[in-house]
């Protein structure tokens, strides 16, 4: 690609995604135009200078008015030219982000979005600003036992919109709006206000004030407690009622954790915040044994800074039955928007004549209140935030403009328009308001961390990163700190300098990027540059960012098939054979590429290897064998590595040929070292990166480098020898890893064991090279092919970058410090990744070494230097903005709960290397109470030390914590092999926040309750066996499974349906797969897995339950709410437990 190719040919950039290629450079070879004036600007030290302006409102908006932008900025100077890119929204921004001080309205993420509703009117912005961050509600859960009540109050935070809080941070946050009144034991909640109305959409004046005691209410209806009413026996609320509960005893619910003193009240539960239907109700029916649980009392949920004299609406009243659990048959009502998204309150609630103010609570005789139990629906359910933030924030994009916004949860389906920030796609954050002085951070014990999947795929509906060639110069960076230029950059002196955002150092910019300013100080090529304006883009490297000054060749493809009996018996290397003769016309490609530039060489082996050349002027390949694996060395260098096309015949050839040739054979005893050893000499022969795709079956016992022993040793779990189960028993791996990265050879593991194959040991080299590890245990032809082949063709073609590097700057003040995920890394900043493809994420940390400023946030550029497929030596640039704030209620405003349990599982999943599987478990659960205990303290208006407050960003924290806790790494059941346990550790570490979402809090679907005349899925449902009804089937997904629950008392039309079969009985729990039936229900499930099995990034094996079958023991594993049989607590108790913790740190 050359420099200065086009002439300023108009809007390029507005168009959809022109290949790499087709970004058009503006002109920019001219010279530096001498006669700028200065500029109007400042010294160039000044503080971004061109943010400080007033920015006055644009008349129009060219971009059709997106309810979280950003309020138009100047952009008068736009030359119409542009205008196409303005579909982009011409973001307000000048050179970058804005920062703090300029009128920002609050970030979208606080803005209603209500669908339908009018756009906002630019002028309102300046109302929104001053609330900032989004309100935070507050969950209030009391120990009943201990006199105290639950409530749950809803934001404690200031109420974003319109309602005229004041600023933010001044507001703390609530929780006294419950001021637990009272009296005794049952301390009713006084206020709950649902978030706070919000809206301006339904036409309250922007800046009324609230007056106290004005029901604004109603959206959150207070959540009764429940157990509150009934007699502890049960009987009481309503439990026939209940909505579908299985008649499935249960084991005693497990005694919350061991409270010197104190009986653990039942947790108190509240209820979520967000619940806008009916008022969870009252008790649980399904036969929860109460432990020693008290009831709970329902709080209320409430939502604002304490009110005093707030009504609480009461909906339903005290001791009535409970309605459905919202969300359950789908009926969500309207879009309510609570939390972060404050809606308007549905009016309609307060006329209901059912609804009591709470204070007559009290007013119950103390005997009609239980105590016995917790009703699960009063605590945060994350059923109900899903499914707010769906409503709430699915339906407007995700416009990157605005420093610090908190972005749609992961369960969203949103698009995202990049307008200076890098995607959530590529970036999340555990926090999106970062504290200014590292005393904060450490206080709050809140992680800083940034999860990272650089090479992310996205949706259709939006453009690739544009590809920028600056030709030989290469691209602009910062002299100093080596910097890209970003949109952050300020440029002074009339465009000649620019003023580094992360470390202030000023560079002159080269003559042939030199460009104009306009009045407010932006380049007037600012939109026709992707570097200058989006938050994510690619630089075509120069030959100075390549191995050795010598641009790459195209990277190269190894197969290497295990021979072995094992292998051949069950039918595996006919199947690999077979599937790669199809597979490798869909090898990688760039662009509109007719054919892949990736070579292909293949490899068989057992206890020798055998190499073969296909070279395409042999009429049929050879095969040579080299048995002295001792130095592995690669006997053919010409013909070994083809081109497909090239040497087809030969490879068909040869693909027939290998089961043959095997057929018979007895070999057992298998390497493993020496295979890659000799891929990795095969690339380096080749003078390029790759990868090796093996398939292997068993521990490599035969005599060789790398030979391995069983060690396994189920008896070191729960021992202080248990990490050694995590560890490699020899380092000859890591040496041979460290290799690989060096040659950018990337290994792809497929292991189909039927005992221990030691994957901490063969894990450690695709680990270490940025690959990827498969396993089927116990492989079978019938019933495992179909996954095995689906996730063989999705790793031949996804996309990857080979040989990479990774490198995170920060702006001063914090710096990364911890990397976590798939990768190598030879010094303190670099991450070094053979290759790095679209499913891979890596999770930095970050640590302050100096004090951050409100005004100038802090800002990440994420930079990855990768060679492409067709061999093109690339930088994938991403930056992102955070907000600084001074006042810990802002940084619990600005969390985000799922990031945050990506990185705290990545972190234990790492520590159990070093320490005790129960010293990581106490850790997490000591770091997460000191988060939620420094909350209550700094951040929580006063209220009695009974009540469990939680911030609404992070309501969701213990459920999920509890889930990582149980998770088969920290706490193994019997039935979790040694491999399991090294297989898991590895793959959580690479994945994304939407895998550990689904994957420690699985997905649960009422398959009867779907509607077979939509597309839509069924509303998900939580993930607790009193959910269950005997009469429906479920679906439950974590990523790498679909389980399909069967109850005992389904129809037998949906059986026939379904399955094919006239009754239960004749189910087959063998099957693999659903038949193919004509029927709408039939179509609707099938359609549901393969709709599920694509949004994943590997091929679910599907696996029917019966109810009552022994393998429901199996599913039972992920109904994460209850207690596990190797002894995770549920979540009730579990919350007891940390509430316990809390009051034991606040006391
Ligand atoms: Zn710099």
């Amino acid at each position: 690609m050359s420099v200065n190719q086009q002439a300023h040919a108009g809007p390029p950039y507005g168009q959809p995604q022109p290949g790499y290629q087709g970004y058009q450079q503006p002109a920019y070879g001219g010279q530096p135009l001498p006669a700028v004036p200065q500029s109007q600007y400042g010294a160039y030290n000044g503080p971004m200078p061109g943010y400080q302006q007033p920015v006055p409102p644009q008349g129009s908006l060219r971009a059709p008015p997106t309810s979280g932008a950003p309020p138009p900025a100047s952009g008068a100077s736009l030359p119409s030219s542009h205008l196409a890119y303005s579909q982009f929204g011409h973001g307000d921004v000048q050179n970058g982000i804005p920062a703090s001080a300029a009128p920002m309205p609050r970030p979208p993420a606080s803005q209603p979005f209500l669908p339908g509703s009018a756009p906002t009117p630019v002028s309102q912005t300046s109302t929104f600003q001053q609330y900032g961050p989004l309100p935070a509600s507050v969950q209030q859960l009391s120990n009943h036992m201990a006199g105290m009540t639950v409530g749950s109050t809803a934001a404690s935070a200031p109420p974003p919109a319109g309602l005229g809080y004041g600023p933010s941070t001044s507001v703390p946050p609530v929780s006294g709006s419950f001021s637990a009144t009272g009296s005794g034991l049952y301390t009713p909640y006084t206020a709950s206000q649902g978030p706070p109305p919000t809206s301006v959409s339904q036409g309250l004046p922007l800046a009324q004030p609230p007056f106290p005691g004005q029901p604004i209410s109603t959206q959150h209806p207070p959540t009764q407690v429940p157990g509150f009413a009934s007699p502890p026996s049960s009987t009481g609320i309503g439990p026939s009622s209940y909505p579908p509960t299985t008649g499935a005893p249960r084991p005693p619910a497990m005694p919350g954790p061991p409270l010197p003193g104190q009986t653990l009240a039942g947790p108190p539960t509240s209820q979520p915040n967000h619940v806008s239907s009916p008022p969870p109700p009252a008790a649980l029916s399904g036969p929860h044994p109460g432990p020693p649980l008290s009831g709970l009392h329902g709080p209320p949920p409430s939502a604002h800074p304490p009110q005093p004299g707030y009504q609480m609406q009461q909906n339903g009243s005290f001791g009535q039955v409970r309605g459905p659990q919202p969300n359950y048959g789908g009926a969500y009502p309207g879009t309510p928007n609570y939390g972060s998204q404050p809606g308007p309150p549905p009016p309609a609630k307060r006329l209901d004549p059912d609804s009591i103010p709470s204070p007559q609570l009290n007013e119950l005789p103390p005997q009609q209140k239980p105590r016995h139990r917790i009703d699960p629906d009063a605590i945060p359910s994350p059923i109900q935030v899903i499914e707010d933030d769906r409503s709430n924030r699915g339906s407007e994009p995700f416009v990157t403009g605005v420093r610090g916004q908190v972005p749609p949860l992961v369960t969203t389906n949103f698009l995202v328009k990049d307008q200076g920030n890098a995607s959530p796609r590529y970036i999340r954050c555990t926090s999106y308001n970062i504290p200014c002085t590292s005393d904060m951070a450490k206080q709050s014990q809140v992680p800083l961390a940034a999860v990272i999947k650089p090479l992310a795929t996205l949706p259709p509906e939006e453009a690739l990163p544009y590809l920028v060639d600056h030709g030989e110069s290469g691209p602009v960076r910062c002299n100093r700190c080596k910097a890209y230029m970003c949109p952050f950059m300020q440029f002074i002196e009339g465009g000649r300098r620019f003023q580094c955002c992360f470390c202030s150092c000023v560079t002159e910019v080269p003559p042939h990027y030199f460009q104009h300013l306009d009045h407010t100080g932006k380049r007037v090529d600012f939109y026709d540059r992707p570097e200058l304006s989006l938050g994510s883009y690619e630089f075509l490297a120069t030959v100075d960012y390549c191995k050795n000054n010598k641009f790459p060749s195209p990277p190269a493809f190894i197969f290497m098939i295990d021979v072995s009996y094992n292998a051949v018996k069950s039918g595996l290397v006919r199947l690999i054979c077979e599937e790669l003769k199809s597979l490798l016309d869909y090898l990688p490609r760039e662009g509109n590429m007719e054919e892949s530039a990736i070579r292909v060489g293949f490899v068989t082996y057992n206890k020798v290897l055998h190499f073969y050349n296909v070279k395409s002027s042999l009429a049929q390949p050879q095969m040579m064998v080299v048995s002295d694996v001792a130095d592995m060395f690669v006997p053919l260098l010409d013909g070994f590595l083809v081109n497909v096309n090239e040497s087809r015949t030969v490879i068909a050839s040869l693909l027939d040929q290998i089961p043959e040739m095997f057929a018979d054979t007895r070999e057992t005893e298998t390497l493993f070292a020496p295979v890659i050893q000799a891929g990795l000499e095969a690339l380096k022969a080749a003078e390029c990166a790759g990868k090796l795709f093996i398939f292997h079956t068993s521990l490599p016992i035969a005599e060789a480098p790398g030979k391995l022993k069983n060690r396994d040793d189920r008896k070191l779990v729960n021992t202080d020898k248990e990490k050694a189960l995590f560890q490699p028993q020899t380092s000859f791996y890591n040496n041979l890893a460290k290799d690989c990265v060096a040659q950018g050879c990337c290994v792809d593991l497929f292991l189909f064991p039927n005992q221990y194959v030691d994957v901490a040991t063969l894990g450690v080299v695709p680990y270490q090279t940025g690959g990827s590890i498969y396993k089927y245990a116990y492989f079978q032809l019938e019933t495992d092919q179909e996954r095995f082949l689906n996730d063989l063709r999705r790793d031949v073609q996804k996309e990857v970058g080979f040989d990479a590097v990774m490198r995170v700057r920060t702006s001063t003040g914090i710096r990364a410090t911890d990397f976590f995920g798939a990768f190598y890394m030879s010094n303190t900043t670099d991450v070094e990744m053979a290759g790095l493809d679209c499913d891979k994420t890596i999770t930095v940390e970050f640590k302050h070494d100096d004090k951050l400023s409100e005004d100038s946030g802090a800002l990440l550029q994420c930079a990855l230097l990768y060679t492409s497929c067709a061999g093109q030596r690339r930088l994938r640039i991403h930056n992102l903005s955070l907000n600084c704030c001074t006042q810990l209620a802002d940084l619990y405003r600005n969390c985000e709960t799922d990031t945050l349990i990506n990185y705290l599982a990545k972190y234990a999943y790492r520590a159990v290397l070093n320490s005790p599987v129960k010293t990581v478990r106490d850790a997490l659960v000591s770091q997460c109470a000191q988060i939620l205990a420094c909350y209550r303290k700094n951040c929580a208006s006063p209220s009695s030390a009974g009540q469990l407050i939680l911030p609404e960003c992070m309501k969701l924290l213990p459920v999920y914590l509890n889930c990582v806790l149980k998770s088969d790494v920290l706490q193994p059941g019997p039935e979790v092999t040694t491999d399991d346990r090294a297989y898991i550790r590895q793959l959580v570490t690479s994945m994304d926040v939407a895998e550990t979402n689904v994957f420690f809090y699985p997905r649960l679907l009422p398959l009867t309750k779907a509607d077979v005349d939509s597309d839509a899925l069924p509303a998900a449902i939580r993930n607790s066996e009193e959910r269950l009804s005997k009469g429906d089937i479920y679906l439950l997904e974590n990523g790498l499974n679909i389980f399909v629950w069967v109850g005992v008392n389904v129809q037998q039309g949906l059986i026939q349906n379904l399955f094919g079969v006239s009754s239960f009985s004749q189910i087959s729990n063998a099957l693999s797969t659903l038949p193919v039936l004509d029927n709408p229900f039939s179509k609707k499930v099938r359609s549901v897995v393969d709709m599920l099995r694509v949004q994943r990034s590997r091929y679910m094996k599907l696996i029917i339950v019966k109810q009552e079958d022994k393998l429901e023991m199996l599913f039972k594993h992920f109904l994460v709410e209850d207690k596990s049989l190797s002894g995770g607590a549920s979540y009730v108790d579990f919350l007891c437990h940390m509430h316990k913790e809390i009051r034991q740190l606040l006391s």
